[in-house]
């Protein structure tokens, strides 16, 4: 049986917690393949453990937001279908192809300063920040 990261992560997000009985449950994996899965991704550093649960870590939100943005590794996640190749904004759904994506430097608007980092042509969301784009080798704007 497949394991999806992404969809394991999205549902850790949306219940907060998510224990070994939820991915049962929603993706009818034995408990003992549950279980192991989870481990597996708090090796990883994405999930850690709180009681009898796992919660996503700082990391783990991270790697989330990138796979909104990017898709994840997964060919067939029925999440990222369509994501190769471009940005997509979590907001509004524009898609632009990574090779345009640029860094737009921080810049005083009159009552608000835009801090450096990529966003939405569209909708003028914030994609990554500086830090981020820059570890995805985002060049700075001209
Ligand atoms: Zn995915
Ligand atoms: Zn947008």
């Amino acid at each position: 049986m497949k394991t999806n990261k992404h969809k394991t992560l999205l549902l850790g997000r949306k219940r907060q917690a998510i224990h070994s009985r939820d991915v049962v449950r929603h993706f009818g994996y034995s408990p003992g393949t549950a279980r192991s899965y989870l481990s597996y991704l708090k090796r990883q550093g994405l999930l850690e453990r709180m009681g009898a649960s796992y919660v996503l870590t700082e990391k783990g939100q991270n790697r989330l937001q990138y796979f909104e943005v990017a898709g994840c590794a997964d060919p067939a996640c029925p999440v990222c279908q369509g994501k190769a190749g471009y940005l997509t904004c979590p907001s509004c759904g524009y898609r632009t192809r990574w090779p345009k994506a640029r860094i737009l430097k921080e810049r005083d608007l009159f009552f608000v300063v835009r801090h450096a980092g990529v966003y939405c042509p569209r909708c003028w969301k914030l994609i990554f920040n500086a830090t981020q784009a820059q570890l995805l080798g985002i060049r700075e704007e001209a």
